[in-house]
């Protein structure tokens, strides 16, 4: 059995994803922004939508749902949000759904928005995977449009305990915008110039940066780094403040990143 999973690009920079066992015709689509790239996916390979997977309340991954339910009579799995009237099958931390036969968890990640959840999945033979939305992105994290710092990095640990080989599914395309920031914070990583050059390559072959790996990201991602010296000194120096904390460091990077 093999998890196949398909990349939809939507909008300027989303990534919609579709996926199924091999073999099945029964898909399952991950934050659908947009119904008509879905629709044309699921025809091109004579799938049918089994169910839709939510993270969080925003129109770019929840903009679709009310025309694929048009079309398909498909359970909507999502977190517990005002926001989200379409779901159908709320879902929580620790929560457990058999989709395309592999088991997934959800983890709530509160940060960006704070209904934000993640679907992992470790299926057997297979690396491990997760669909983070947007809070954890390739070398970048989604905007605190909602939460805290502290939760936000709270959210982000708790993917970073995920398996090493763990692919990240996230829903932009925001890598190379994110990897200059990540340089300036860290300028003599090695990590972040190799990763700079091989994703510069895929953008130019016009292929998509994601899914990354949560070992590259531990490496290269300032956001998941907060706790480690460069990274500090980095954001001490930039806010010209003592911080005391991963969180403190965490809050800084970001206001930096929203500013860069
Ligand atoms: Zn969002
Ligand atoms: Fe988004």
């Amino acid at each position: 059995m093999t998890l196949i999973i398909h990349t939809i690009p939507a909008f300027q920079d989303n990534y919609l994803w579709l996926f199924h066992q091999s073999g099945e015709r029964a898909a399952f689509v991950v934050d659908p922004g947009d119904a008509q790239p879905v629709l044309e996916c699921l025809a091109r390979h004579d799938l049918e939508l089994a169910g839709i997977l939510i993270t969080h309340h925003h129109p770019d991954h929840t903009g679709g749902i009310k025309d694929l339910l048009a079309h398909f009579d498909a359970p909507v799995y999502g977190p517990n949000s005002a926001h989200i009237p379409q779901i159908t099958q709320q879902v929580g931390e620790g929560d457990r759904i058999t989709l395309a036969g592999a088991r997934f968890s959800v983890l709530e990640i509160p940060g960006h928005t704070l209904d934000h959840i993640a679907y992992h999945a470790a299926p057997e033979d297979e690396s491990p995977l997760v669909f983070c939305g947007d809070t954890l992105f390739s070398a970048g994290c989604g905007r605190l449009f909602e939460g805290s710092p502290e939760q936000m990095h709270q959210s982000l640990q708790k993917l970073a305990a995920l398996p090493d080989t763990t692919q990240i599914y996230c829903a932009h395309e925001y890598t190379l915008s994110n990897l200059a920031f990540a340089t300036a914070v860290e300028p003599d990583s090695k990590a972040l110039q190799e990763k700079t050059a091989a994703d510069t390559t895929k953008r130019q072959q016009g292929l998509p940066t994601v899914p990354s790996t949560l070992s590259i990201e531990r490496e290269t991602n300032p956001f998941l780094r907060c706790h480690l010296p460069t990274v500090v000194q980095a954001a001490m120096q930039h806010s010209a403040c003592q911080l005391q904390s991963p969180a403190e460091v965490l809050r800084e990077i970001r206001l930096w990143k929203d500013n860069f």
